[in-house]
């Protein structure tokens, strides 16, 4: 059934990947001149005169302890979205191959085909944002190489049912990617939990959202030891930066601060998704297992934005995205940020 030496593309297969000086030595030498770098030092405050590790070593074997998992089973990417660009290309031929998306979902999945020229099916959402059997169906007839299923979704806020995800990993031939994204919000075990039962399972976090690290792009993937060799064989060689190991580092010590802050947002979340049902002008808020809630305004969704613009206050207007028809989607940010966000919405509403 599954066979990731006949997924992976044969040039990838076959290719010998970049070997950097920092890969054919690893540690602490007298004098180090294989590597091109500035013995004398940097420029600016701090020392970054020498290439990271490219393995990120350090950094795997903490999150290997918090996540449960082996290091080997760990792959780190400039943000998740380069590990959804690098599974594109691991097993997408351009101009021939193929993904699977679940819309309405995450934007990138689709830039990361088209960059590489790879195809798009698309199988809807149910309008309660699920798998239907027909898209279970659908999804394990497909010759397409990877589907991307987004749970908790973006834009959606809700996870998708365990059992279709289950159905998915047992019938599709190809990856299955989970993004988890947001699974420090939910209410859910992580299907990094499952990874020994589903050698075609790829499970994407990132330190993006409940780890408040957005702008320093670190996103994370676990799957199989074979399925990470690979990502690692063509991913760029200093793909983390030092300055980004050394505070991933750094914020992996700092884990109360991580569940305060998390416990905060939850807290935000459960109060705008009580307020917001007050409003005249809202027709639905939608059950959310992340850091945001997706709302259906009426009668003028996009009135309303335009309003919160008009008043400072951005939120992501996602009117024309597929089963989202007069939705926006309101990130929960501070007691303060949500109590202007419903002022404004309740001024507006009256
Ligand atoms: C925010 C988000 C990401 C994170 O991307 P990074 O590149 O790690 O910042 C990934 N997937 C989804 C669905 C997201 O919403």
């Amino acid at each position: 059934m599954f066979d990731l030496e006949n997924l992976v593309r044969p040039n990838i297969r076959a290719m010998k990947p970049y070997s950097s000086a920092r890969d054919e030595f690893q540690g602490e030498a007298q004098v180090m001149l294989d590597a091109n770098e500035n013995s004398l030092g940097s420029a600016g405050p701090a020392s970054f005169n020498r290439y990271p590790d490219p393995l990120q070593r350090q950094v795997k074997a903490e999150l290997a302890k918090l996540k449960g998992v082996e290091p080997a089973q760990i792959f780190l990417g400039n943000g998740s979205d380069e590990a959804i660009d690098l599974l594109v290309r691991l097993t997408c031929t351009p101009g021939q191959d193929r993904i699977l998306i679940l819309p309405p979902t995450y934007g990138m999945y689709e830039v990361a085909a088209n960059l590489n020229d790879v195809a798009l099916e698309r199988l809807p959402l149910t309008p309660d944002f699920q798998l239907s059997p027909e898209v279970i169906e659908g999804i394990v007839a497909s010759d397409a190489k990877l589907v991307f299923l987004c749970s908790p979704n973006n834009p959606t806020g809700n996870l998708l049912r365990a059992a279709d995800i289950e159905q998915v990993l047992r019938g599709f031939r190809g990856l299955v990617v989970v993004d988890e994204a947001y699974a420090d919000f939910a209410a859910a075990p992580s299907w990094t939990t499952r990874l020994a039962e589903f050698p075609n399972l790829v499970v994407l976090q990132t330190f993006s959202k409940a780890w408040g690290l957005a702008g320093l792009r670190l996103g994370m993937a676990f799957a199989s030891p074979e399925i990470i060799g690979y990502l690692n064989k063509i991913k760029p060689p200093y793909n983390i930066s030092e300055a980004t190991q050394q505070h991933a580092l750094a914020a992996l010590q700092d884990a109360p601060r991580f569940e305060a802050m998390k416990q905060d947002l939850l807290q935000g979340r459960d109060w705008l998704a009580a307020q917001l049902p007050t409003l005249d002008i809202v027709e639905e808020v939608f059950p959310s297992d992340a850091n945001f809630l997706l709302a259906r305004f009426r009668p003028d969704a996009t009135a309303v934005y335009e309003y919160l613009l008009g008043k400072g206050i951005v939120v992501r207007n996602r009117t024309t995205q597929p089963g989202c028809a007069g939705t926006l989607r309101l990130t929960v940010g501070t007691p303060q940020e949500n109590e202007a966000l419903l002022a404004a919405l309740r001024e507006y509403s009256e």
